[in-house]
């Protein structure tokens, strides 16, 4: 069994894994790179996908961080089939249509710019056009069967209580007369999100990819997240002023409406209007009520009271940009969700143009704003913030709600985990950022003795092997961009060197028995080593 890490591996984004038992191939997720020009370049260097040979490319869920790169793959000839969810293919036609709207205005707007500098013509990534036709090689499963996807491996979906439609995805490979079982946690939802179904527990595994989004962190309670957001929302109507959430147009967005009808059914606060300014999540909520029989029995129960979560009074849908736009003329004190969750794109940044400068208006961050990009630069503290190609000052509250999160933090990724009883499993620590999965590999190491790992972006493994190795294939070394390896291996080194040193220093100041004749060996040996190289090079 081979597996190569294409993607999500530290970093949150494209989150894509190949798998290959025999000649057999196939991936677990296809997501998009986002969050930077470096990162972003990987979107355009798939030849590793091997997208003619792959058989199948089982999708956790729709996020673009895990589909994004489908069409793409289906356009270099991808000719296998996509297995996911019935509500995630659904949320998949409209969010893989939205992408290749997006990507095909990225590249109009490279060309009005690169025109007037006189370079070529720039291709988006795909069209429109190409995102459906993708859709043709979509199959959907069912949650909770077992089902034989090729010779020899089985698969099973579970809820992952992240978005509508999200999966945990187990797979048993037979191998050498051998059963071993893989487990994916996708994107792992709370325990206590509205709407969905809670993430399954899953008890045996052999190898598990984790996600590490929240590894270091720890989110408030929902109760607690709920109380503030009520609160902002009190204060604005008190001053007359606006509401701006960026919103990831699935789940956030109907999260936000839920909680903010059950503010209104309480009578907390009066029916004010609430935009939903984004055609996206327009269409994710119609996918929502299509697919009620993925909600948890509260959501259940109020449907068949006759109540629907995601319909209240106020709310405003606003499709086209004219509407957009009218929103601004309102001078009433109101609620505008709008996507994209991390600022990068979409209507969002009009409206914190229109608002981030005014004092009285409030910002409410709800979602993981990744690195680089704008909405992580106003959490961050920035005092101004560039949009539109203007300077904008940031004066508004700005207000940052962990507890809406769609990700399980530290505490819930660990409970997740203590589940699994296998002391021989193997853990990949990946979706997250660099540090971040590195302390959760540490933390899983020191509480559960697993072996843990986080892998590096085309690291190539085998599992399940005696002889386990790490293969850098040559061929591999000369596709990489040619100082990327190196600079990462330094970095890496470097942080590692410096996170010894002060662990070193901690203990002898501690009084521990510092030096202990085995670790003594051990960096003497590293240091031999380092000089062999030195002489070499
Ligand atoms: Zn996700
Ligand atoms: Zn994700």
């Amino acid at each position: 069994m081979r597996v190569e890490f294409l993607g999500g591996v530290r970093t949150v984004t494209g989150s894509a894994t190949l798998l290959e038992k025999g000649s057999l191939k196939w991936l677990v997720d296809c997501g998009m790179f986002q969050g930077g020009k470096e990162l972003e370049e990987r979107n355009w260097k798939v030849q590793p996908y091997q997208a003619k040979n792959l058989s199948f490319i089982l999708l956790t869920h729709a996020h673009i961080d895990h589909s994004g790169l489908i069409p793409k793959l289906v356009k270099e000839g991808f000719r296998g089939k996509v297995v996911c969810t019935k509500a995630t293919h659904d949320l998949c036609e409209v969010m893989l249509q939205d992408s290749g709207h997006i990507q095909e205005m990225e590249a109009e707007w490279q060309n009005r710019k690169g025109k007037r500098a006189g370079k070529g013509e720039a291709v988006p990534l795909y069209t429109m056009k190409d995102a459906e036709k993708s859709l043709r090689y979509f199959e959907t499963v069912n949650y909770d069967e077992i089902f034989q996807l090729a010779d020899g491996v089985k698969v099973r979906f579970q809820d992952a209580g992240h978005i509508l439609g999200s999966a945990i995805i187990e797979i048993w490979i037979e191998e050498e007369g051998q059963e071993k079982k893989i487990i994916f946690s996708g994107d792992l939802g709370n325990f206590d999100q509205p709407i969905i179904r809670d993430p399954s527990i899953v008890e045996k595994g052999d190898a598990l990819w984790l996600e590490s989004t929240y590894g270091n962190r720890l989110h408030k309670s929902r109760e607690e997240t709920v109380r503030e957001l009520l609160k902002i929302v009190q204060e604005a109507i008190a001053h007359q002023a606006k509401v701006v959430i960026p919103a990831f147009a699935v789940e956030r967005t109907q999260d936000i409406i839920y909680t903010l009808g059950q503010f209104i059914r309480k009578g907390s606060i009066p029916p004010i209007p609430i935009y939903i300014d984004s055609p996206l999540a327009i269409s994710a909520t119609e996918i929502f009520k299509r697919n009620s029989d993925c909600f948890d029995q509260e959501t259940k129960n109020l449907l068949s009271g006759g109540e629907n979560p995601l319909e209240i009074p106020g709310i405003i849908y606003t499709q086209t940009t004219e509407e957009s736009k009218a929103i601004n003329e309102d001078s009433r004190p109101g609620i505008i969700i709008s996507a994209s969750g991390m600022c990068d794109s979409g209507r969002i940044k009009h409206h914190l143009k229109h608002h981030l400068w005014r004092e009285e208006s409030h910002i409410v961050v709800i979602g993981y704003q990744a690195e680089g990009t704008i909405g992580r630069r106003i959490v961050d503290g920035a005092k101004t913030v560039r949009l539109f190609g203007e300077e904008i000052a940031v004066k508004a509250h700005i207000h940052t709600l962990g507890g809406f999160s769609a990700h399980a933090d530290q505490k819930g990724l660990l409970d997740w985990v203590s589940h699994i009883h296998n002391p021989q499993l193997e853990v990949f620590v990946n979706h997250g950022e660099e540090k971040i999965s590195l302390g959760l590999s540490q933390l899983i190491y020191a509480q559960f003795h697993f072996k843990t790992a986080v892998p590096q972006w085309r690291e190539k493994k085998i599992l399940f092997s005696d002889v386990e190795k790490v293969m850098i294939e040559e061929e591999v070394k000369e596709e990489l961009p040619p100082e990327e390896p190196f600079s990462v291996l330094f970095n890496h080194l470097y942080r590692t060197y410096k996170r010894l040193r002060r662990k070193l220093k901690r203990e002898k100041k501690g009084g521990e028995d510092f030096y202990d004749p085995k670790r003594l060996r051990q960096l003497e040996e590293i240091k031999k080593k380092l000089e062999e190289l030195e002489s070499e090079l």
